[in-house]
């Protein structure tokens, strides 16, 4: 059995970086830059009033008054030159003119026609300098963007972004019980559920995913429904990747060409996750078991969205949390357990079976039990993967 840790970097180098589009700024909301953003102007461009107030020069006693002679408002700059006894009504954002170096703010200020006097102290000059926010030719490195990252990228003058272009994903379930939420089963059927999941992970990682058809138990019709995923980047499975007889995954995927990257893993829940090239995507099957579906999705598919999209360390951050109960010692696979984290203390659910939703949806982290980690007791630090 393959550790994980293999088994990660082997997927990662079954898929390619995507390639680079250049997309409209609005549009690039949660998607991954691929070349470096370069400022074109400094921000703020002008020296620029922080405060309403008066813009002067030198640092005035309270008692000491000022002539207006003019006004700058943001986008209005004053063009003159205050001179010694001089001030300018500034509001927030103008351009502070020539010949001041304070902005006086309002409140500490008495106004009578067209002359100020001081009434209290202020303590700063109230100015922004130019370029205080960033110089022109300043980078922003590639990265996921976030909202305040498009804010940045704005104020830097670039309206359009380099990214890599979103992953397609086809998400197959396969299995003659297994029919659609809202249809009416039969006894011996249940519902598809795991495509949902992996749907929304995708998704959250900014795929476009893509629901084919429930592939039922037969080669025919597993083929047909693989023929549909021929345009995708990533094709995921669900179920049928043991080894029992209905098991079809990995026989009819080799019959339409994939190159097989690795199968079972030293891993809990999800021992048969399958990985390979197929058409012109990477190939992930996971096991049908709802949690083992979604736990391999969660430490195999997530990391292979954002490596695709240029992120260059794309596995899952372990955190360590404070053991709440002693556990025994791990076997020979790495056991990520459903757990809940309180604070700083993790506490694993007493039930780990592979087909309970209900405890996964009520787990807010795996804790890792790495491959033959020895007993542990209450007080431990232990390893998690936040979900
Ligand atoms: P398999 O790997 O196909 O033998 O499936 C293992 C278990 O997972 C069986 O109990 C299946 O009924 C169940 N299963 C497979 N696919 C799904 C799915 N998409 N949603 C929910 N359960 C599934
Ligand atoms: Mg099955």
């Amino acid at each position: 059995m393959m550790p994980v840790e293999e088994a990660m970097a082997r997927l990662l180098a079954l898929a390619p970086q995507l390639a680079v589009e250049e997309v409209p700024l609005a549009a690039a909301a949660g998607r991954w830059l691929a070349s470096p953003v370069i400022a074109t102007r400094d921000q703020p461009p002008f020296d620029a009033s922080a405060m309403d107030g008066y813009a002067l020069a030198g640092t005035p006693a309270p008692g000491e008054s000022f002539r207006v002679i003019g006004e700058a408002g943001a986008g209005h700059a004053f063009t003159g030159v205050i001179g010694e006894g001089q001030a300018v009504r500034i509001f927030t954002g103008a351009p502070v003119p020539d010949g001041a170096t304070r902005v006086v703010i309002q409140e500490n200020t008495r106004r009578e026609g067209d002359r100020i006097t001081i009434t209290d102290r202020d303590s700063g000059p109230n100015i922004r300098p130019r370029g205080q926010d960033f110089r022109i030719g300043s980078e922003i490195r590639p990265r996921r963007l976030r909202p305040s990252d498009l804010a940045l990228i704005a104020s830097m003058n670039v309206a359009r972004v380099h990214l890599r272009r979103r992953p397609v994903v086809a998400v197959i379930s396969t299995g003659d019980e297994l029919v659609m939420p809202g249809d009416s089963p039969r006894p011996d059927q249940i519902i598809a559920s795991n495509s949902f999941a992996i749907k929304a992970l995708a998704e959250e990682e900014g795929a476009i995913a893509r629901f084919l058809p429930i592939a039922r138990d037969t080669e025919a019709d597993l083929a047909a429904v693989f023929e549909l995923a021929r345009d995708a980047d990533v094709i995921v499975t669900s179920g049928g990747a043991s080894v029992g007889d209905h098991d079809l995954v990995a026989p009819v995927a080799k019959s339409l060409g994939m190159e097989a990257g690795f199968w079972k893993i030293a891993l809990r829940p999800g021992k048969p996750l399958m990985a390979g090239r197929l058409f012109d995507a990477a190939m992930l099957g996971l096991p049908g078991n709802p949690v083992s579906a979604l736990i391999c999705a969660e430490l195999f598919l997530r990391p292979l969205l954002r490596h695709m999209q240029g992120d260059p360390a794309p596995g899952p951050r372990l955190l360590t949390a404070r053991l709440a109960t002693a556990l025994p010692a791990n076997g020979p696979r790495a056991h990520y357990m459903r757990a809940r984290l309180e604070g700083d203390t993790i506490t694993p659910f007493d039930r780990q079976d592979s087909a309970l939703l209900t405890v996964l949806s009520a787990s807010n982290a795996l804790l890792l039990r790495p491959v033959g980690d020895g007993a542990r007791a209450a007080g431990d630090p232990v390893p998690y993967i936040p979900i």
